[in-house]
């Protein structure tokens, strides 16, 4: 039975790793917290050295320092000879480029592998995998995104999967700004903002932020702004992301400013609400003072 050694437990994680242990897979997981750790459903690693005798090593880590550390501290040293590594935490193009290629060098296979879907997709294994690597190796992951995700797109060379996702999260954060905006014109001029949404749902307007996102509370039941705007997708999440596609827009030399707009306002906003709902930032707009007429 293939074993997979899964580090970084937590909200993603946690639920990654016990899909993949339904799936049939010997899952032995590992994490920094205690807390975390304890409250992992399956296995948990007497040690670091025991994940990295895995088959497969699957990290889950907020950053890309975070994955840099485990590959040096213990991946590199530890890992069978024949291991594969698949990264599915979020971390920026260069790191993962790096990362793959000191992987190589050392005979091992990397695949950087970021997902789409939140917690809620990665406790029903139907994330969206964004995949960079080489052929082989994503050949022999795919038992292993299969479990995990229901959408799995390999894009090609090392670092790619995460160019995908900076690229796909920079719209999702420009689209937001844009819908919160909408709305907060919309209600200034004193619009029946549920008739607004229904008007753009369906019409041009229509996007994913906008039927999943709409920031007037009792407007959509499921949104966050109908629901004391919990997340859903964290503020900090968002801002992190943003700022992610703004270092790949710097080392690729593509100028980007309405992405570069959005990273501005969602971190400045996660200063002060980096739990609540991205949607939440509607709420900072509607408060902006008044616009005065030139
Ligand atoms: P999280 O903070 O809940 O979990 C990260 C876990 O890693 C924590 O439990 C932490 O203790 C552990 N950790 C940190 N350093 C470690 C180390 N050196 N060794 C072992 N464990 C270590 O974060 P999350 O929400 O699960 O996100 C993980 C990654 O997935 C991030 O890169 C995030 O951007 C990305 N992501 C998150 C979401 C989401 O909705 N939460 C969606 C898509 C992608």
């Amino acid at each position: 039975m293939t074993r997979i050694g899964f580090i970084g437990l937590g909200t993603m994680g946690g639920p990654m790793a016990n899909v993949l242990r339904d799936a049939g897979f010997d899952v032995i997981g590992m994490d920094v917290s205690a807390d975390v750790r304890a409250g992992f459903g399956g296995a948990v690693a007497p040690s670091a050295d025991a994940v990295a005798q895995a088959d497969v090593i699957v990290t889950m880590l907020p950053e890309g320092k975070h994955v840099a550390e485990v590959h040096d501290a213990l991946v590199r040293k530890a890992a069978k000879s024949d291991a594969l590594l698949i990264d599915c935490s979020t971390i920026d193009v260069d790191t993962a480029r790096d990362l793959a290629m000191r992987a190589e060098a050392q005979g091992l296979a990397m695949l950087d592998a970021p997902v789409s879907g939140g917690p809620a997709g990665a406790a029903d294994g139907t994330l969206s995998f964004m995949v960079g690597g080489g052929d082989d190796a994503f050949e022999r992951a795919q038992p292993v995104f299969s479990a995990m995700g229901s959408k799995i797109t390999h894009f090609g060379d090392p670092g790619s999967g995460q160019a995908a996702k900076a690229s796909h999260n920079m719209i999702c954060g420009i689209t937001a700004m844009a819908v919160m905006e909408g709305f907060a014109l919309a209600d200034a001029m004193g619009l029946d903002l549920g008739k607004f949404y229904t008007l753009c749902a369906g019409a041009a307007a229509q996007s994913w932020t906008l039927e999943n996102r709409c920031p007037i509370p009792g407007v959509v039941a499921e949104a966050p702004a109908s629901n004391n705007f919990d997340p859903g997708f964290a503020v900090r999440l968002m801002a992190k992301d943003l700022r992610l596609a703004q270092a790949a827009a710097a080392s690729s030399g593509q100028r980007t400013p309405f992405g570069a707009e959005a990273a501005k306002a969602f971190t400045a906003f996660a200063e002060t609400s980096g739990d609540r709902d991205f949607s939440a930032f509607y709420t900072t707009l509607r408060a902006l003072p008044e616009q005065t007429q030139d």
